[in-house]
């Protein structure tokens, strides 16, 4: 869809801060995180939600999951994550085009569902998208 942000994104119209890609699966971090690492997953085709997207992309997306979750755990040095599925607007679903948050998580953290933390800086940011890549890499 033309004027879908997370379409734009997919198709590099407005960057993003990518971790992962294949031919129909993207991540990125989040733009306003959770928690630090706080990453989105996408198909790149346009759907609203996981009850319209195509079965063979959510199947995809979902085996790709693990291997994003376990790269953000260890580069964040958490212990675990949440992975959210916000489905219509009543659920919090602000961009209605399919997506998967992973959100890592620490003992007091202090992870509030609403708002979000800021990473230091743009280094302190660019230091998670690296080391979530590089331990996807040696994945
Ligand atoms: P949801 O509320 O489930 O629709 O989540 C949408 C998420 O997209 C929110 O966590 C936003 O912070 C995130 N977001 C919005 N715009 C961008 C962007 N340009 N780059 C990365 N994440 C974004």
């Amino acid at each position: 869809m033309s004027d879908c942000l997370f379409c734009k994104i997919a198709k590099k119209k407005i960057p993003s801060s990518i971790i992962y890609e294949d031919d129909s699966v993207l991540a990125f971090l989040d733009i306003n995180p959770k928690t630090k690492g706080h990453t989105v997953i996408i198909p790149k085709e346009h759907s609203e939600n996981i009850l319209t997207i195509k079965k063979e992309s959510w199947v995809h997306l979902t085996q790709v999951i693990p291997k994003i979750a376990r790269a953000v755990v260890k580069a964040s040095d958490s212990d675990g994550f949440n992975l959210k599925v916000n489905n219509g607007e009543s659920a919090g679903q602000e961009i209605m085009h399919t997506h998967v948050h992973v959100i890592p998580r620490k003992k007091e953290d202090h992870y509030v569902a609403s708002g979000h933390v800021s990473y230091g800086d743009d280094n302190e940011k660019m230091s998670y998208l690296e080391d979530i890549k590089s331990t996807l890499d040696k994945s």
